[in-house]
């Protein structure tokens, strides 16, 4: 199986990779094996052999709203490698490999004078995470400037969603519950001042440093903002800051955060979790829904 994979160019094929040097919770046992495309067209290819090679696998963009298993995955994990541009398009857009960094991706349009994704400069994901996540921050998404999103399936079929089929709601795409890769994606961008822009950017990473436990291990925010709440002002109020369950701990910077303070498990995580839901319910009948997705969720 590992030689057909071998084969396809631009695939970078490893085995027995540690899934806590996948993830930014720095959690999880080892996967058996890692497929890195790093262009679309490996990335189909390995996608048009996947039904054929008889072996779990699940998607991955930078770990970064992910809790991997203790126990590892004896799969494969697939992973469109990160790096390269994205491109300029005509009429103000833009077109990104999934494996871009959104903070980049960011940074891209910025200098190409493009509004629309200063709200993204923090957020630590890949584009194809953001793009099934529908990342988001300070009152804007990524759905809201998608354009299309191209995907591939197993067996290798590809499938282009217009902005308005990807389904994109609050924290939500159809992505999230396809059996897909999403490939790359265009986006729709406004003329803007890279000055202006810059200072936005500026604004919103010092707010983040500020009130978030950056310099820790962490998914981000746990869970979603149930309605007319604030997940993180309810886990505070329920007195559960600094809250530890083996290596995992509430932020006492942030209640909305779980930061690995050391060796932490998935078991650690998932027990803290569970104990701040019963918690909250029990002190405010709020259900506090999770944000943090396991590997390859569907
Ligand atoms: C410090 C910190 C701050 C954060 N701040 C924010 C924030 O402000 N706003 C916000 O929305 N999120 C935030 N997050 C959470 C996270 O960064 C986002 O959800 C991000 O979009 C996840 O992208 P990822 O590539 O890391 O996804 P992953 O965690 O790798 O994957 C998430 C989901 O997407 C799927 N997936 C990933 N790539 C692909 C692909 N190419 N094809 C198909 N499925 C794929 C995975 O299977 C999984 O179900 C934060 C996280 C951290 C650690």
């Amino acid at each position: 199986m590992i030689e057909a994979l071998n084969e396809i160019k631009n695939l970078r094929v490893l085995e027995n990779v540690s899934l806590s040097s996948l993830t930014t919770f720095r959690i999880g046992g080892s996967c058996r094996l890692l497929c890195e495309p790093e262009t679309a067209e490996a990335a189909i290819e390995l996608m048009r052999i996947l039904p054929t090679l008889g072996m779990p696998y699940a998607m991955l963009g930078n770990g970064s709203n992910t809790l991997a298993p203790d126990a590892g995955f004896d799969g494969i994990v697939i992973r469109p490698a990160q790096g390269g541009r994205p491109e300029r398009l005509f009429g103000n857009r833009v077109r990104v490999f999934a494996g871009n960094l959104v903070p980049n991706l960011a940074a891209f349009a910025r200098d190409e004078g493009l509004a629309g994704l200063a709200f993204a400069q923090g957020i630590p994901g890949s584009v194809g995470g953001g793009i099934c996540m529908n990342c988001g921050a300070y009152g804007a998404n990524i759905g809201d400037v998608c354009e299309s999103v191209m995907c591939v399936l197993p067996g290798g079929l590809l499938r282009t969603f217009r902005g308005e089929e990807c389904g994109f709601g609050y924290r939500e795409s159809v992505f999230r519950h396809m059996d897909c890769l999403v490939l790359e994606a265009t986006l729709a961008l406004t003329p803007g001042d890279p000055e202006v822009i810059g200072a936005e950017m500026r604004d919103y990473a010092a707010r983040r440093a500020a009130s978030q436990p950056l310099s820790m291990p962490s998914a981000g925010s746990v869970f979603k903002r149930p309605v007319g709440h604030f997940a993180g002002k309810l886990v505070e109020d329920a007195g559960l800051k600094g809250c530890r369950i083996g290596g995992a701990e509430v932020s006492v910077k942030h209640a909305g955060f779980i930061v690995n303070a050391g060796g932490a498990t998935e078991a650690d995580v998932l027990a803290l979790i569970s104990h701040i839901q019963r918690t909250v319910e029990e002190k405010f009948s709020v259900s506090l829904e999770r944000e943090i997705c396991g590997l390859g969720d569907r």
